[in-house]
């Protein structure tokens, strides 16, 4: 949130402002909760191995939940101590116990993504639950941006917990009401106008459903930057992976659902989330 006084006129920089604790501080809110410090850093690496799994099952419509982890390549099902995130893949050095396949390294990438948000969460400060909450939100995040990336795909589940989430840790509700409302409306009319006009849809449904979160985590004031941000990421993003082979930058799916929770991501370290 960017403050409980703003108004919906008001404009939004002028009222940014960054209420991260300073470094004593942090240091000595993190040696009085140590118990929460260490279970949320702790945890942040069996959350990022699970994103990753979500990841890799979603687009197959496989369960995440009851069906037993296994080895993509030979099939073998893993055992407790091909598990352990980040350590298991250093003691076998990214490769299959049974099969020797490489396990591909963004699964590392994810679990190590997961455990430094959670020590970010932490040295933000606050209260243990707000804190608590703060990892959660980080982890939804990369959650649907990795999902996003590999599927072009926003899972319902995924958003209600962070818009769940994002309420949970509001300041000011009905500054997060309005965020919401202005973020989750804007893109629904901005998805109808583009169906009208061009007879194809252009923006995803799970992309209005995001927003919802994500205008309540930034407030009102901070849609517009928001969106703009989350816009000049995907395109860059797209210019980076552009081919020349490849259809134009126009005619191709852009994740802009993983550019808006990155976006999401850098107002909230700038102390607008
Ligand atoms: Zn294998």
């Amino acid at each position: 949130m960017i403050g409980g006084a703003v108004g919906l006129s008001t404009p939004f920089y002028r009222h940014v402002h960054f209420p991260r604790p300073t470094l004593p501080d942090t240091v000595r809110a993190m040696s009085t909760s140590l118990p929460l410090t260490v279970f949320v850093v702790l945890a942040g690496p069996s959350v990022g191995s699970f994103i990753a799994l979500c990841a890799d099952r979603i687009p197959m419509g496989e369960d995440v939940i009851a069906k037993p982890s296994y080895c993509g390549t030979c099939k073998t099902r893993l055992r407790a101590r091909d598990l352990m995130p980040i350590l298991s893949f250093a003691l076998t050095k990214g490769r299959c116990n049974t099969c020797h396949a490489a396990i591909p390294p963004h699964l590392l990438y994810i679990e190590i993504i997961a455990c430094g948000l959670g020590l970010f969460a932490v040295l933000a400060g606050g209260e243990p639950l707000h804190v608590l909450l703060t990892a959660l939100m980080l982890w939804l995040l990369l959650a649907l941006c990795v999902i996003d990336l590999v599927a072009f795909r926003l899972p319902d589940a995924f958003t209600v917990a962070l818009a769940a989430t994002v309420f949970l840790r509001a300041p000011d509700p009905l500054q997060a009401m309005w965020g919401a409302a202005i973020g989750a409306g804007s893109f629904a009319l901005l998805r109808y106008a583009y169906f009208l006009i061009r007879k194809r849809e252009g923006l995803g449904l799970g992309d209005v459903k995001l927003m919802v979160g994500l205008g309540a985590a930034v407030g009102p004031a901070g849609v517009p930057t928001l969106v703009l941000l989350a816009a000049l990421l995907a395109l860059f993003g797209a210019w980076m992976t552009r081919d020349r082979h490849d259809m134009a930058i126009r005619q191709r799916p852009l994740p802009f659902g993983a550019a808006l929770c990155v976006s999401a991501a850098v107002l909230w370290a700038c102390g607008v989330a």
